[in-house]
C-alpha cells in the first residue's frame, strides 16, 4: 500500500491510544485527534466505545496488584473511550512524547498531559509502552474488520 515504504516494513510499529473518560467528558476528542493527525502518523483504527469491565480489566491486567486498580477500572469504564490504532516507523515512544508523564504535573508542556490535566487518576489518555503492547492492545479493543489499511494523500510529503 506503500510501495515507498516497503524497505522499512520491519521498523513499522503500530500503537493503541485511548481517548479516557474524561477527554470525552471535557470535549478534548478533537483536541488530542489533531495532536496525533497532525505529527504525521497513519491512523488505521478509530471508534467511540463504551467499554465493559473485563475488557479493562485485561487491557490493565499488569496493574492489578496496585492499590489503585479498582479506581482505575472504575474510571475507564464510567462513560466512552475513543480508541485509537497509530502506525509509523517510531510510533510506539513517539505518541508517550506527545502524551506526556504519567503524572500531568510532571508532564512537560506542550505534551498533552502537560497542556491538559492536573491529576494522574484524570490524564486524559492512553499509549501504549512498546511495540509488543501495542499490537496486544489493538488486538484487544478492536476486531479485525474494524481496522482499515489506506495510503493518505500526504504520504509523499510524510514518508521519504
Ligand atoms: N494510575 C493511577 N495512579 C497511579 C498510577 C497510575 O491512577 O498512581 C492510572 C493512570 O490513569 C495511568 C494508568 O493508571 O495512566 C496506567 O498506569 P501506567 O503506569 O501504565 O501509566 P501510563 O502508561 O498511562 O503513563
Ligand atoms: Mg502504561
Amino acid at each position: 500500500f506503500l510501495p515507498h515504504l516497503v524497505a522499512s516494513l520491519e521498523q513499522v510499529e503500530e500503537t493503541y491510544v485511548m481517548i479516557k473518560p474524561d477527554g470525552v467528558q471535557r470535549g478534548l476528542v478533537g483536541e488530542i485527534i489533531s495532536r496525533f493527525e497532525r505529527k504525521g502518523f497513519r491512523l488505521t483504527g478509530l471508534k467511540l466505545f463504551q467499554c465493559p469491565t473485563e475488557l479493562a480489566e485485561e487491557h490493565y491486567k499488569d496493574l492489578q496488584s496496585k492499590p489503585f486498580f479498582p479506581k482505575l477500572i472504575k474510571y475507564i469504564t464510567s462513560g466512552p473511550v475513543v480508541c485509537m490504532a497509530w502506525e509509523g516507523v517510531g510510533v510506539v515512544a513517539s505518541a508517550r512524547k506527545l502524551i506526556g508523564s504519567t503524572n500531568p504535573l510532571q508532564a512537560e508542556p506542550g505534551t498533552i498531559r502537560g497542556d491538559l490535566a492536573v491529576q494522574t487518576g484524570r490524564n486524559v489518555v492512553h499509549g501504549s509502552d512498546s511495540p509488543e503492547n501495542g499490537q496486544r492492545e489493538i488486538a484487544l479493543w478492536f476486531k479485525e474488520g474494524e481496522l482499515c489499511q489506506w495510503t493518505p494523500a500526504q504520504a509523499p510529503w510524510l514518508w521519504e
